[in-house]
Formats: C-alpha cells, structure tokens, sequence
C-alpha cells in the first residue's frame, strides 16, 4: 500500500479499498461529443473499509449501485485544481461490486474529438484519448494512480461506419452492429486506458503485429514499419519474452499530442514519424520498450517517472543499436544530450533530479528530458560500469521479477544495491546515486557520446562559418548521403544568429523550408524564428495549425514570444491551430502565451 498512499496525484489512498477489475460499457456519441457509460467494478475491500474513493475530473455520475442493484450513497467532494474531484462511495460489509453510470462533458481533457476535416481522410469524425498521466479519470471514474492495477473488459457501441480500438484484444474489421468487444486480461494502471473511434483499417506485418491507419494512410504506414516484427524479437532477445500477445500500432491524425503512446497491445503514434525514409522510427522502439519498462514494470508515482522513461530510452537505443549498429545509437544518443543540456540551462534546479517532487503540480511538469535522458545517462553510466553483460542481466532480471509491479525510486535503489552493486563488488565513486538520483544537474562524468559522423557535420558547421558556400559543403562533405539525424545534428547546431545571405543559400541548397521530415523541419523552424528568415514563416504557420505534437509546438511558440512581434503573431497563429490541438498540447501552450 505505500505506493498508493504516496501517490498526491490520486484521491483513492483515500479509500482503503480497491479495484481489481472493470468492465465498461460505453456508447459514444459523436454529436454530443459525449461518452455515456456504466463502469462495473470488482473490489478488493480491507476488512473494516467503509468507502471507496474513485479519481473523477468533469464527470456526470448519475448513479452508483452494488451488485444487486440496491442505490449505495456517494459524495462528490470539492475540486482540486488539475486534480478534479474525489468520488467517495460508501460500502455495505459485503460489497464487492460497484456499478457506476455517468456521462462524460464536453470539456473532458482526456478526449479529443476530431471533425471529419481534421482528419487524413476528412470523410469521418474520430475520436481518441490521451490518458496519461491524470486524465483517465475525465472519462471514466477510476482510481488513477499508477500503483494501482486493474484487468478490464468492454462493450463499445460507436456509429455504424467506424471502428473502436482500445488497449486491449481489438477487432481488425468493421463489423455490421458498430458494437465492439474488448478484454485486458493483464493487470495495467489507469493511465494506460485507452480508446479511439474512427474509420479505420488494418493490415498485419506479422501474425503479432500490424498497423491500423486511416485507409490512405495504410500503405504508408506499412512501409515505414516493416521492421516492426524484428523490433520486436530484437527486444524480446535482449530482455526477455513480450508478455502482451499482440503488438499493433495505431497511426492517429496529426493532433495527436505526443510521439507515441504505449497503450498496451496498441501504440498510439503521431503521423509525423512518417518520413517516408524509415529514418524517424526509433520512436516505435521506444513505445514498445515500454511493454517492459512501464507497462510491465511502472513507475508508482509519477514523481518516479525516470523508472519508466529512463529505462525506456535506454532500452529503445539498445534495440537500434542490434539493429542499425552502434554509430546509428551513438547519433540518437548524442542529440539526447544535446536536448539534456539545453534543458538543463532552461528548468529551475528542483527539477533536474530525477527523483522529483511533483506535489502539488501538474506532473506533466515532470514530463521533460531529466527523465527520459538523464535517466537514459544515468542507466549508461551503470552498463559502462559494471560492463554490459552484468548489467543485462541485471535488467532481464529486474523486468521479470518485477513484472505488474509499481516500484518507486527508493524499491529500484535497493534492488540494485543488492542485484548488482553487491553482488559484483565493484566500487562505484563516492555518492554515485545520490548524485545521480536526488542531486541537481548532470554529474561530471556522465558518459558522452560522440558518433563520428557527427564529429564530420561540426566540421562542416566550422568550414561554412569560414566561409565555405553551402554548394560547396554539399560536394565536399557528401551531403546526399547524410542521414536525417545528421541533419538534425546540423541545423540545430548552427550558431543562433546567421545573415539572411547564409540562411537563403543554405535553404536553396538544402531545401529545409520545404522539408517534408518533420524533426529535420521543426528544428530549421527554430533557427528561422530566431534569425526572423521571412521565406520559412508560411510554412511554419502551416505547420503550427496541422501539427497537435507538443515536442514540436513548444520550442516554436518559446522561440516566437522571444520578440514582441514574434509574440503577436504567435498568437495569431495560435488562434487559428488551438482547435486542432489536444488538451496537452493546449494547455501548456495556454501557459506559454498568456
Ligand atoms: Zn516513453
């Protein structure tokens, strides 16, 4: 229970009681833009619990009954900001069903409805939600804490032309009724509930895996992921079997607001990873890592988020490094580091541990590179340490051991006092973890990668500073062959300020206003911001308004409301794009423009 009772993000340490499953029969309404559902739940009572609370944020409970349908009486006690409102329920001594109905608002943050417009195929409506990390609990009453684990099941009623998916056993054809069943038989935390509605058709990759994609999306989709199933036996051959059954991937519209979210048995992934080029799906390795980390072993507040991202990033370099080789890791390591640093100088120093302490916050205030890339550092430093035979199966151990556990930082740290430090006797400097864990910064001796074809395109920045022409830089340092990540290491480390000469003959040469690869783009985005380059704003106004992804959104609109007339425009822009954004991404960016 001390998972749960430390857990600031949910009401339900309250309760003494908990969920052990739910089933949820739902109908979603696209013309109210409403879901109506009644949520059945098996409870785990403690012998003398009288009540059981339940996270909610923006719901309409119209009724609570037990399991023989007799009215229990509830209270919906006063909202807390971000956190929504505590429904606490009162039990009889044999209580051991709850039955929930409600219907969710129109301002449920956790759903974001789509009109056919904003879709890739712009016929149907869609719907999808975004759960993580305390949004489940605007679309269903749950105790939405990641120290607590549920199995589920589901009936799904959507209109007659669409298809429903959730994180669980899906359907693969459209079926006649426009009702769907669904069963989760593994036990996940709240914050990997999921759901989306829409015209949608699959393909399978291999008898595990498929894409499900709007239908001129399809094709595209399979391409860019025909590596998915060796993705798949590359991680289960490094840490141990993939315990979810199927591993398909969802490719949502552009609004979606984050790379990838790894709903169990279904990816949800942002179209902007469709680079045509294969070169941006490190992404995928990443989601599906977290079948592991995460998913299989998950962080018990999200104050220890790093246990979940940290251990993700690591693992998702070490799956392309089996299968692109070392130099392809070093590269996504060493733009990792970029970001760190830069995040680093940006966040205030509290912040930069990776043990956090979010109370009181939103804990998307925590969803920054510390975790994901100190953390990833952090896991480095022990494989260079110990070497990396020791430390796989440290991790293969851990995955297994641990598997549908939440383990806070403190439970991590004594497993690896005791796994690995101990076992194999080698000295760690003095205050290893503790500098690493709960101090500020990055320690000085964190490892750095430092691929060598990036030590070529530093060369190529310096020559063209030196006044080298970018059609010469192009013959002389063979750019036809670089590879997105050489590029992204490129324009992000050109100097902050350029002329307009430079910029308008590198843009002619390399043709990044016109980019049609978005990590390569958003970062060429920045520089022109910053160097006020006129012939790029069209296209990034274009790309603000049809991009919902939040790691692109941010760095733009910061970079814009650096100057007054920056600022003005941003909010031009913004007006026009808010609508296509999810709650996520439009919040933030809410804060950001005030
Ligand atoms: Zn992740």
């Amino acid at each position: 229970m001390d998972a749960i009772n430390n857990d600031s993000h949910s009401f339900a340490r309250l309760g003494q009681s908990i969920i052990t499953h739910l089933n949820w029969d739902a109908r979603i309404d696209f013309n109210k833009k409403k879901i109506f559902a009644t949520a059945t739940y098996q409870i785990k009572k403690l012998p003398n619990a009288k009540i059981i609370v339940l996270d909610t944020k923006n719901l309409n409970i119209r009724s609570v009954v037990n399991g023989n349908n007799e009215t229990l009486p509830f209270e919906l006690l006063e909202p807390q900001h971000f956190l929504g409102q505590a429904l606490k329920i009162q039990l009889s001594s044999n209580t051991k069903l709850i039955s929930i109905t409600y219907e969710t608002n129109k301002s449920a943050e956790a759903l974001q409805w789509l009109s056919p417009q904003q879709t890739a195929d712009k016929t149907f409506p869609f719907l999808f939600t975004q759960s993580q990390a305390i949004l489940a609990r605007s679309w269903i009453p749950i105790q939405d804490s990641p120290g607590i684990r549920f199995t589920y099941d589901a009936k799904v009623e959507v209109p007659k032309n669409l298809i429903a998916l959730m994180s669980a056993n899906n359907p693969t054809k459209k079926n006649d009724s426009g009702i769907y069943n669904f069963k989760m038989e593994q036990p996940i935390p709240a914050y990997l509930l999921a759901l989306s509605a829409g015209d949608l058709v699959y393909k399978p990759i291999s008898d595990r895996s498929g894409v499900y994609a709007e239908p001129s999306v399809l094709d595209d989709a399979l391409y860019e992921f025909e590596d998915l199933e060796k993705m798949i036996s590359t991680a289960e051959s490094l840490y141990g079997e993939y315990k979810w059954g199927k591993y398909d991937l969802l490719v949502l519209p552009p609004s979606f607001p984050f790379g990838g979210m790894e709903n169990p048995k279904l990816t949800f992934a942002t179209p902007t990873i469709l680079a045509g080029d294969k070169s941006l799906t490190s992404l995928v390795a990443h989601e599906l890592a977290h079948s592991w980390s995460g998913n299989l072993v998950t962080n018990a507040t999200w104050d220890d988020f790093w246990l979940n991202e940290g251990f993700t990033v690591y693992f998702e370099y070490r799956i392309m490094e089996a299968l692109y080789g070392r130099e392809y890791s070093e590269m996504l390591a060493s733009l990792s580091m970029n970001g760190l640093k830069e995040e680093l100088e940006s966040l205030p120093a509290e912040d930069t541990r990776l043990k956090l302490n979010l109370k009181g916050r939103n804990p998307d205030d925590g969803m920054t590179s510390i975790a994901y890339d100190k953390g990833y550092f952090f896991l480095r430093s022990l494989e260079e340490k110990f070497g990396r035979e020791k430390f796989d199966l440290f991790l293969k151990t851990y995955f297994s051991q641990n598997a549908y556990q939440s383990i806070t930082t403190e439970k991590f740290i004594e497993i690896l006092n005791k796994q690995l430090i101990e076992e194999y006797q080698i000295d760690l400097p003095k205050d290893f973890l503790n500098e690493w864990i709960y101090t500020h910064g990055l320690p000085n001796d964190s490892p750095t990668p430092s691929p060598e074809k990036f030590k070529t395109v530093d060369k190529a920045i310096l020559q063209l500073l030196k006044n080298m022409t970018a059609s010469q830089m192009k013959d002389e340092f063979k750019t036809d062959q670089w590879s997105t990540h050489e590029w992204i290491q490129f324009v992000s480390e050109l100097p902050n300020q350029l002329d307009s000469v430079q910029l308008r003959s590198l843009d002619e040469v390399f043709g990044f206003t016109k980019s049609q690869n978005s990590e390569i783009f958003s970062v060429w985005a920045k520089v022109s911001i910053q160097n006020n380059y006129q012939p790029c704003y069209p296209y990034i106004e274009s790309f603000l308004i049809k991009t919902g992804r939040r790691k692109f959104l941010m760095p733009l609109y910061t970079a814009l409301i650096q100057t007054e007339e920056g600022k003005k425009w941003a909010k031009e822009v913004y007006k026009k794009a808010r609508p296509n954004y999810h709650y996520v991404a439009s919040s933030s960016i809410d804060e950001l423009l005030e």
